[in-house]
C-alpha cells in the first residue's frame, strides 16, 4: 500500500525533474591524489556541468564526529553523505548535468545512489575511474598545499589508502559489470584526460 501523501510527493518530484531536465549524471572515483578534484573542476569549468565534491561538502560541516573521522583519514558514515546528495538533487539546477567527485565511495553508497536515481526515473550516465600508482599519488599529495588536515601526516595518508583499497576499490568491478565506465590513467596530463572525457560527453 502506498502512503498517498508520499506517493503524490514522489510523483510531483518526478515531474519536476522531468520538466527541469537533468543532464548527464557522472561519478568520478580513484585513490587519494589521483586528481579527481582537478579533473572534475576542469570538466565543470568547460561544460557548465555542476561539480560536487563530497569531501568539500564535509570539510565545511560543523559536526565534530565528521571532522574527527576526516582528520584521521577514515570515511564518514553514509547517512551524512546521502543527506547532502539528496539535497543537491532536490535543490540544484542540474540541467547541464552533474559530476559527483568522491561519491559513491563504498558499494553500499553505490546501491543507495542507484536506488535514489531509480526512484527519480534517472540513471547514471558514466562512471570515471582515475587510476594512478600509489607512489605517484603520495608524491602529489605531499606537494599540494590545500591546507587539508588529512594531507598533514604520512600515517593519515596511509589510512586513506587503506580505506580506499578496502572500501572503494570494489567499485571498479561493480561499475564495470553494468555501467559505462571510463578508465583514465591519472599519470597522464589533465588536458589529455579531459579530452578523452569530453569526446564521450558531447
Ligand atoms: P576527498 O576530498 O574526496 O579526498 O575526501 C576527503 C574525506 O572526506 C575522505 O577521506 C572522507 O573522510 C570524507 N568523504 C568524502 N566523501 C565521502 C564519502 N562518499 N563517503 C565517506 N566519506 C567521505
Amino acid at each position: 500500500m502506498y502512503n498517498l501523501l508520499n506517493f503524490d510527493k514522489y510523483l510531483f518530484e518526478k515531474n519536476q525533474i522531468k520538466k527541469n531536465k537533468i543532464g548527464k549524471i557522472i561519478i568520478i572515483f580513484g585513490p587519494p591524489g589521483s586528481g579527481k578534484g582537478t579533473l572534475s573542476k576542469k570538466i565543470s569549468k568547460e561544460t557548465g556541468i555542476l561539480h560536487v565534491s563530497t569531501g568539500n561538502l564535509l570539510r565545511s560541516s560543523k559536526e565534530p564526529k565528521i571532522q574527527q573521522l576526516m582528520s584521521s583519514g577514515k570515511l564518514v558514515p553514509d547517512k551524512y553523505i546521502i543527506k547532502e546528495i539528496k539535497k543537491i538533487f532536490k535543490n540544484k539546477d542540474l540541467s547541464k548535468g552533474i559530476i559527483i567527485d568522491g561519491f559513491p565511495r563504498t558499494i553500499s553508497q553505490s546501491k543507495k545512489l542507484d536506488s535514489m536515481l531509480g526512484k527519480m526515473g534517472l540513471g547514471l550516465s558514466y562512471s570515471i575511474y582515475l587510476k594512478i600508482e600509489k607512489d605517484e599519488a603520495i608524491k602529489r599529495i605531499l606537494k599540494r598545499d590545500e591546507g587539508r588536515k588529512d594531507d598533514e601526516s604520512k600515517e593519515i595518508i596511509e589510512e586513506r589508502f587503506k580505506e580506499y583499497n578496502i572500501k572503494t576499490l570494489p567499485l571498479v568491478e561493480y561499475y564495470n559489470k553494468s555501467r559505462k565506465t571510463i578508465i583514465l590513467n591519472g599519470m597522464e596530463s589533465i588536458e589529455k584526460n579531459y579530452k578523452k572525457i569530453i569526446k564521450k560527453l558531447l
